[in-house]
């Protein structure tokens, strides 16, 4: 048993109570004081120390592993941030005292200030909200746009359109803000404006806007984008973008420039700061200027030289996080935008678009590539006929490497999308491409061999539905 629990001695501690710390029991309500004391581990500092180690070092991690995961942009995220995010006249500021007039937080506010000038200047957008705190609820907050816009000019549109080559949370984004989907089919790995246009006639009046994800997840730049736009905002659509992985056009497309009105970006992708279990995540929305009015509040204004909290919007579709969002999180985006500047952003695309590129054509003879094209950040291939992508990715873990995101899109057979990013180095990608090809040659001499893979690391295969039905996220207590 691995948990911290079967390390516990009873007697054994590592805190020390300052006697005169306040008690408890007298300061609050009986009926919310315990009736038992709660079992908890008894266990040395050092116990503790050795125990979390251990375990953070069964994960793969990009501090310690290539981590080409399509669409979630595994980017190194720079140590400075770090440091520049855990200064104490940030962490150590209540987010209330933003509320007490002038002196208090004009540092913070101001960041949060220059960070929507900033993305704004990089998308092409009128205004952001750092509020969100993860891609889809940046996405729950545009779409909850796009229905306030419709809405107010007395509009009831009830249906959104989103094309098959779409970033799952789209949909589900969607629905929860009281949507119904209409799916289009892309055709050649593009949003198809034939099927656009059918699908607008068939929902006639109905239609109140269109969700991209450009480049699409199958990391190709949609070629049709003019003649969509025009299409949506003929009918008084409105358009938006997934922003959640602008790395390929970082410097090179603005966004608000192209047409679209209402877009979320995700700072724990495309601004280098961490995810996944190293959040947590911001998932700003950001609006051209007919949107503007309905923005979550409070928005930060500067008047006269001072930083300020405005919730003075009446037509604004409320809170969507709590308080200004995940200002630590806006805080390393900042540097990291700062410290790179435009060039270093532009320069930050490129690299993206090249090394996805060497990746996809240094494979190409061992898998399926089912779009020639050019890729942006990322690209997708197919398991050769005979193998499982599932496979492969569970014997890539052997190798040190973690998998790239598998079967996603639907819409490509035993699917691996990889996307390297670009702050990967030309060594790591050989190494890649040289254990995926020992990986095929292994599975094309005996089909069976892979099957077992994972076999280097602590757990085997999950039954991974059980794992998402029955989750249990707390260590086991008996
Ligand atoms: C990751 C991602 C999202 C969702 O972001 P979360 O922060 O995980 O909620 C949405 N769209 C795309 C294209 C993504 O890659």
């Amino acid at each position: 048993m691995n948990t911290i629990f079967a390390k516990s001695v009873p007697g054994r501690c590592s805190a020390v109570i300052d006697s005169d710390a306040p008690d408890a029991a007298r300061m609050l309500p009986p009926n919310l004081l315990r009736a038992r004391p709660p079992r908890l581990p008894e266990c040395s500092e050092l116990d503790v120390v050795r125990h979390f180690t251990n375990l953070s070092r069964q994960n793969f991690s990009v501090d310690a592993n290539f981590y080409p995961l399509g669409s979630c942009t595994m980017k190194y995220n720079p140590k400075f941030l770090e440091y520049v995010a855990a200064l104490p006249g940030f962490t150590r500021l209540h987010p209330l005292l933003a509320r007490l007039g002038d002196s208090h937080a004009q540092g913070a506010l101001r960041c949060l200030y220059e960070t929507e000038r900033l993305l704004c200047e990089i998308t092409g957008m009128e205004a952001f909200s750092l509020q969100p705190m993860a891609g889809a609820n940046g996405e729950f907050a545009g779409v909850s746009l796009i229905a306030a816009y419709h809405r107010e000019v007395g509009r009831d549109r009830r249906i959104l359109l989103i094309p098959d080559s779409a970033h799952g949370t789209n949909p589900a984004s969607a629905a929860l803000a009281g949507f119904e989907i209409a799916n289009i089919e892309s055709r050649d790995g593009m949003v198809d404006p034939r099927a656009l246009a059918a699908a607008i006639a068939a929902h006639q009046g109905n239609v109140a806007g269109m969700m991209m994800t450009c480049p699409n997840t199958l990391g190709l730049m949609e070629t049709h984008l003019p003649e969509i736009v025009k299409q949506l905002h003929d009918i008084d659509a409105l358009l938006y973008y997934d922003g959640a992985n602008m790395n390929a056009i970082l410097g090179k497309m603005r966004v608000g420039d192209a047409g679209f009105d209402v877009v979320h970006l995700n700072l724990h992708k495309t601004f280098a700061t961490p995810h996944g279990g190293g959040g947590p995540g911001s998932g700003p929305v950001g609006v051209n200027a007919h949107l503007l009015p309905f923005l979550p509040v409070p928005r930060v204004e500067k008047r006269d030289g001072l930083y300020l909290l405005n919730d003075d919007f009446p037509h604004s579709i409320g809170h969507i996080g709590p308080f200004y969002g995940s200002f630590g999180v806006a805080v390393k985006a900042l540097a990291y935008i700062l410290r790179l500047g435009g060039e270093g952003l532009a320069r930050v695309a490129e690299y993206a678009a090249l090394n996805a590129n060497y990746l996809k054509k240094r494979l190409e003879d061992v898998l399926d590539i089912p779009f020639e094209r050019i890729c942006a950040h990322e690209f997708v291939a197919s398991a050769p006929e005979g193998l499982h992508a599932l496979d492969i990715a569970k014997a890539l873990l052997d190798r040190g490497f973690h998998a790239p995101t598998i079967y996603f899109p639907l819409i490509v057979r035993e699917c691996l999308m990889a996307e390297p990013t670009e702050t990967e180095s030309k060594e790591t990608l050989d190494a890649y491409v040289e254990a995926l090809r020992e990986i095929i040659a292994q599975g094309r001499d005996d089909p069976h061999a892979l099957g077992e893979a994972p076999l280097t690391l602590p757990a085997r295969r999950f039954d991974e539905t059980a794992a998402a039905r029955h989750i249990r996220i707390t260590e086991d207590m008996e």
